[in-house]
């Protein structure tokens, strides 16, 4: 080591470059936001070499003065903050003043403006951090920015770039967060004499996301809108038919800026519990707005990330606002039958995914205290994973007759229970359903209309091919997954169930010792509590043989080793540890799996006018717990089109 050296300021701001201007898509995020705290309303962007030869964007902003274009490509140099108070208080999206110095350090930038009330436009260049005289330019109110040869000096930088392809899909994210934020500001974007996107000015969010997404998402997004104190929570969040392999299509935007938020997202998968199947990824675009005073956006180097003062009950906001949402919409998955299916050959409209339940059944609305006291629970602890279940049960019906009712009553331990989740439906004020269905604002014009769409399906229905039953709703014909929709139930009954003790067991007179691989043996012994809790007691007996004492009686048909076996498979899987909470509800599912009717059962009248009625009562029944959908839906409109009758 040596002599502390202070560092020449050339040096400093390619430092700061360093930090900020990773990539072409830096500099479009920089340029681009600038632009937009100018106030533009229409802005252009032209490639070149996939940004590294040439960046420019135009704008119609309000522009930069004589006097300030060389303040404006000097290092914190900003118009945005005054005083460290005002850091408190950001409404732009830049304000360090760092990002045009830093980006003219590490290039050829060529700055012009003008300024309303001014007849000429000025212009200034930099090359590597060297300023060239302001000396006048033609140029229209507003700015524009050229920045070439991106890199040129910063060799090691200039390596690590990938392709242009490459570069410019990531340009082409940048861009898109932005656009997706501002659906005000026209905004087009060129690669050479390719337009990759150009989109004009609307007032409706839904159509700026269609521009870049098109109809299968668009379609699919379901309003949800919600105020707490100085909060707002507004924006869209897409059906569970329609989900991604990873989150990259979870937009989040906090006071027009793009952020990425892990408690957030997390929040959001918890709200889709149960509605997708393990490894899918929820899609949202969602706004919060909030006074500048209660976030801290000057954590991170790019400002992805920001720090809540109240992150906690953000998070249970966003849970309960987009759970509360599922439990009033009826997610049936709607069909989608290919053009050629048509009796004219000619494409149908497409459905719309959704439609409100009028009022919430009772089942609902005790499904939804309880989600409050869950998003409580979450939000207290942090959003820590493992969290202990709810323990507030929503009344549930057991099937009255046949086969199931047995199954049913075995699992309810309530022979010819009372129905208070019926009771409380016959009762349901009708005048509910106004404060229950939030009003969109910004809201799905093509949306169907909030109120009048019962989506009970009706009781009588008939069997085919001994795996579907056919019914109707009011809106058309509903085919219905008969296993899907019993095993949804029972996972659902079972999750209330188990909420509060454990579950009905049957002891076994001469406990069965049950021969077991050393991993699974140990899973066992480590779960053996978990166990308890869905009926299953185990006890070691030595080297990797466990004794099984009891079983649950819901399974009463199957062999107390086989019941073992089955459960253990999810509690070994292996990866990064699940969180307790996940492997209970994994080992719900199995049972509620292994316990429903098969494809292939044949049913009575009386079971399928059971399950059906079933159906009615569980929010969550358009979906089985693995998330496959357990209905689909045939809008009359859908069959008369289809029989060329409109
Ligand atoms: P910051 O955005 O953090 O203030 P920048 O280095 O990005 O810092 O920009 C410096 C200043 O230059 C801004 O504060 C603003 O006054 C001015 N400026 C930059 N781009 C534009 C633009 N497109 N239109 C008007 N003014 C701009
Ligand atoms: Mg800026």
């Amino acid at each position: 080591m040596g002599k502390i050296n202070q560092l020449p300021p050339a040096l400093v701001n390619k430092i700061a470059a360093g930090e900020v201007i990773e990539r072409p898509a830096s500099v479009v995020k920089e340029l681009l936001e600038n632009s937009i705290d100018a106030g533009a309303r229409h802005i252009e962007i032209a490639l070149e070499g996939g940004g590294t030869e040439l960046i420019r964007i135009s704008d119609d902003g309000c522009g930069i003065s004589q006097e300030d274009i060389p303040l404006a490509v000097a290092s914190h140099a900003t118009s945005k903050l005054a005083d460290v108070d005002d850091l408190f208080s950001i409404r732009t999206l830049g304000f360090r003043g760092e990002a045009l110095a830093s980006i003219a350090e590490v290039s050829h930038l060529t700055l012009r403006s003008r300024v309303v009330h001014c007849e000429s436009g000025y212009q200034i260049e930099v090359r590597g951090g060297k300023a060239s005289a302001v000396h006048p330019v033609g140029h229209p109110v507003g700015t524009t920015i050229e920045v070439r040869q991106l890199f040129f000096n910063t060799p090691v930088r200039r390596k690590f770039l990938k392709t242009p392809q490459t570069e410019t899909s990531h340009i082409t994210e940048a861009f898109t967060r932005i656009a997706l934020a501002y659906p005000q500001v026209a905004m087009k974007l060129t690669h050479g004499h390719r337009i990759l996107h150009d989109l004009p000015s609307v007032d409706n969010w839904r159509e700026r996301i269609a521009a870049f997404f098109g109809p299968e998402i668009c379609d699919a997004l379901i309003w949800v809108e919600d105020q707490q104190d100085q909060v707002r929570l507004s924006g869209y969040v897409a059906d569970p038919a329609v989900s991604r392999g990873n989150n990259r299509m979870q937009y989040l935007f906090l006071n027009g800026r793009h952020i990425r938020d892990r408690s957030l997202q997390h929040a959001l998968a918890e709200s889709y519990r149960g509605l997708l199947m393990v490894g899918r990824f929820p899609i949202c675009f969602l706004r919060l707005e909030m006074p500048p005073s209660l976030v801290d956006v000057n954590v991170h180097p790019t400002k992805m990330e920001v720090r809540f003062q109240d992150g906690g009950r953000l998070y249970s906001q966003l849970l309960k606002t987009v759970r509360h949402r599922f439990l009033t919409t009826d997610l049936t998955a709607k069909a989608r039958i290919d053009a050629s299916h048509g009796s004219q050959g000619t494409a149908w409209e497409s459905p719309a995914t959704w439609s409100e339940v009028p009022a919430l059944s009772g089942a609902a609305r005790s499904e939804d205290r309880h989600w409050d006291a869950y998003a409580e629970s979450m939000a207290t602890i942090g959003a820590q994973r493992s969290l202990p279940l709810p323990d507030s049960i929503p009344p549930f019906q057991p099937f009255p007759t046949g086969r199931m009712g047995g199954r049913a009553t075995a699992l309810a331990g309530e022979p010819g229970g009372t129905s208070p989740a019926s009771d409380e439906e016959s009762a349901e004020p009708g005048s509910d359903s106004a404060d229950q269905s939030p009003a969109p604002l910004d809201s799905p014009t093509s949306s169907p209309p909030e109120t009048g769409h019962p989506s009970s399906v009706s009781p009588l229905g008939f069997q085919i091919h001994n795996r579907y039953l056919v019914t109707q709703d009011d809106q058309g014909m509903v085919v219905i997954d008969q296993h899907a929709l019993h095993e949804r139930i029972l996972y659902e009954q079972l999750r209330h169930k188990t909420a509060s003790r454990p579950l009905e067991t049957q002891p076994l007179l001469v406990p069965e010792p049950v021969e077991l691989t050393p991993a699974e043996a140990a899973a066992a012994l480590e779960h053996q509590e978990m166990l308890q809790r869905v009926g299953i007691g185990v006890e070691p007996f030595g080297g990797d043989t466990v004794l099984v004492t009891s079983y649950p009686a819901m399974l009463a048909n199957m062999r107390p080793a086989d019941v073992l076996h089955a459960v253990l498979e999810p509690l070994m899987k292996g990866g990064k540890a699940p969180s307790a909470r996940d492997l209970f509800d994994d080992v719900l599912h199995l049972l509620a799996c292994k316990a429903a009717i098969k494809a292939g059962d044949k049913l009575s009248a009386a079971e399928i006018t059971a399950l059906l009625e079933q159906r009615n009562h569980y929010q969550d029944a358009h979906h089985c717990p693995h998330g496959r959908p357990t209905a689909l839906h045939f809008s009359r409109q859908q069959l008369d089109k289809m029989f060329g009758r409109t």
